[in-house]
């Protein structure tokens, strides 16, 4: 059965004073929940530690697990292990405040709170920068390398040709001023 959002809804006002874990567990159809997504497909666990105050709910989240990504240089499709955590402060108040990284607020009159989206901010930070297959120990596709690298040198050698009379010509005109 696919995740659906109201899975990631925390429903506070069932919970006693003091501190509760969960987990969750995030597949390809997690990312599914985003529009636009530039992820499709992972495999992560998502352990949550929340303490219940009065007023007031903290929040300490921890991301860990795999996520496809493509390779920067061959575009080959691999699971890149990514481990990543937000510990957020959710205020429960009829003053709401500015929204912050680590601050939110909520309304007395809400009863419960959705992560989905937090955790899902949690894993794209947590992607890194760049990434080769080189990064997970395996070797980058040799075909797909050797057909890029015939482009760039295509072109290149277009770019000359189209150069090369107009060169040409600056070079007359510049023989002629001699
Ligand atoms: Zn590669």
């Amino acid at each position: 059965m696919a995740v659906e959002l109201k899975d990631f809804e925390i429903e506070f006002i069932k919970f006693k004073d003091g501190i509760h874990t969960l987990s969750f567990q995030l597949c390809s159809d997690f990312f599914q929940l985003f529009e636009k997504s530039s992820l499709d497909s992972g495999n992560l666990n998502a352990t949550v530690i929340f303490e219940k105050k009065t007023q007031l709910l903290d929040f300490d989240m921890k991301v860990m697990g795999n996520v496809g990504l493509f390779c920067d240089r061959c575009l080959t499709k691999n699971n890149y292990p990514i481990e990543g955590k937000l510990n957020l402060h959710v205020k429960i108040t009829e003053n709401i405040g500015e929204e912050e990284e680590d601050l939110t607020y909520i309304l007395p009159s809400e009863h419960s709170f959705n992560i989905a989206g937090y955790l899902y901010e949690i894993i794209n930070l947590a992607i890194p920068m760049r990434k080769t297959c080189e990064d997970i120990g395996e070797k980058c596709d040799e075909s797909v390398l050797e057909k890029l690298n015939k482009i760039a040198v295509d072109k290149e050698g277009d770019e000359n040709k189209e150069q090369n009379p107009e060169w040409d010509k600056l070079k007359d005109i510049l023989n002629n001023l001699k």
